[in-house]
């Protein structure tokens, strides 16, 4: 076993109002960051705002994150945090402005000069952090792991570490009732890929093998109700939908994930594929090197899964881009990076990974349509 949590995780309904109190323990001025819209719409801000001032905590909003946050804005946040002196800062959102939020704690307490710096940082005293989440995906919440997007190149880059991690998050799946169909699968479709990725990583252990076994039939069964029927979750299943997106976020938490994170990010950078599906479109790629590698894992996941096969068919129709067509040499430029630079993800991956191979799954998974007609 190798399990750390340092997160206070409050799951449940109204944590935000019932917890109140907790948020004074992190100072008395707040920087709240969201998006645009959805922490309104959600629910989250109104509930947010009530607690705060129910503890007298002064806050000012910045509210310019986007998805796949640049690390030009979050530097922006930390700079809004500083001229507003602010104790802490409070995310609310999906897992771009949870991650941004991350970046912003960082950036207001260090002495970090330029946004692109604080991929060199050493470790830093970043602000106290409050999370709340409104997608049931990326598991944030709980990892010690921002995913960023530098705005010059649009390529994705993480950071990681302890000061890539939370002091409190509030889980409450009731601010992801307003999600629509496509972000609803999306996200649903990252969690999946964190289970099973975690799962045949071999950094697994015994706590995260129970926590895939909870989560993975959950995130399975909703995504099979979305490809055949197009229904939305009802509220109870949105609880569970949650609850299984922050298991999966424990499981990479200690397993890290494998080259389907790794080629998603291409298919987002390039292609503007929201990050769950473009992770998923390598997720029936990884199973089948997982029978071949390690047969008594997959067989546990088939089981799981309800029959790997049908289930891989399902995750590649909700991903939706075999068919996007990207071609041999185009996937070999996008390979170049992974030659100069290898992700930790692919050494981790069943069989391992080189970047040439790499690009034979870029390329073929995403023109299964035209091969196998
Ligand atoms: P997202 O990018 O945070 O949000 C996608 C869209 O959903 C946005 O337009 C957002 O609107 C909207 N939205 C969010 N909550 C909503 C709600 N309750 N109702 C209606 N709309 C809502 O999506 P995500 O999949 O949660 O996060 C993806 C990011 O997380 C990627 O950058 C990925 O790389 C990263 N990630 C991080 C980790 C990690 O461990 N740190 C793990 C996996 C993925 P607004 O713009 O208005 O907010
Ligand atoms: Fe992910």
């Amino acid at each position: 076993m190798n399990f750390y949590l340092p997160e206070h995780v409050k799951y449940g309904r109204d944590s935000v109002l019932k917890n109140a109190l907790l948020l004074k323990e992190l100072g008395r001025r707040c920087l709240i960051v969201t998006g645009r819209s959805s922490a309104k719409r959600s629910g989250a801000f109104d509930d947010a705002v009530s607690a705060l001032n129910s503890c007298g905590i002064d806050f000012f909003v910045f509210d310019e994150i986007g998805e796949n946050p640049l690390v030009d804005t979050c530097f922006n946040a930390g700079a809004a945090a500083r001229n507003f002196g602010a104790d802490f800062i409070f995310g609310i959102g999906g897992g771009s402005v949870l991650d941004a939020a991350k970046a912003a704690a960082i950036f207001t307490s260090s002495s970090i000069s330029e946004p692109m710096k604080i991929y060199e940082r050493k470790a830093t005293s970043p602000l106290p952090l409050a999370l709340c989440g409104t997608t049931a995906g990326t598991g944030s919440e709980v990892t010690g792991v921002s995913v960023l997007t530098d705005g010059k190149t649009g390529r994705k880059k993480s950071i990681s570490g302890e000061d890539c991690r939370a002091s409190l998050v509030f889980a409450d799946a009731k601010y992801t009732f307003s999600l629509p169909f496509d972000i609803t699968v999306s996200t649903a479709l990252d969690a999946l890929a964190h289970a099973l990725e975690g799962r045949l990583s071999p950094k697994c252990t015994e706590t995260e093998i129970f926590l895939a076994r909870e989560c993975v039939p959950v995130l399975i069964n909703l995504l099979r109700q979305a490809q055949k029927n197009g229904t939305l979750p009802n509220e109870s299943q949105r609880d569970e939908i949650y609850l299984a997106s922050l298991h999966a976020g424990l499981i990479i938490n200690t397993c890290s994930t494998l080259f389907p994170h790794p080629l998603g990010y291409v298919l987002t950078e390039n292609y503007g594929v929201p990050h769950g599906k473009a992770c998923a479109a390598f997720m029936p790629e990884l199973l089948r090197r997982a029978q071949q590698v390690l047969p008594e894992v997959f067989s546990e996941l088939s089981t799981l899964l309800g029959d790997a096969e049908s289930a891989m068919q399902a995750v590649s129709e909700l991903a939706g881009c075999s068919s996007l067509n990207i071609g041999r040499a185009q996937s070999e430029a996008f390979a170049l990076r992974w030659e100069k630079d290898p992700p930790k993800n692919f050494a981790l991956s069943p069989g391992g990974m080189t970047a040439k191979e790499a690009a034979e799954i870029l390329d073929s998974q995403t023109d299964t349509a035209t091969r196998s007609g």
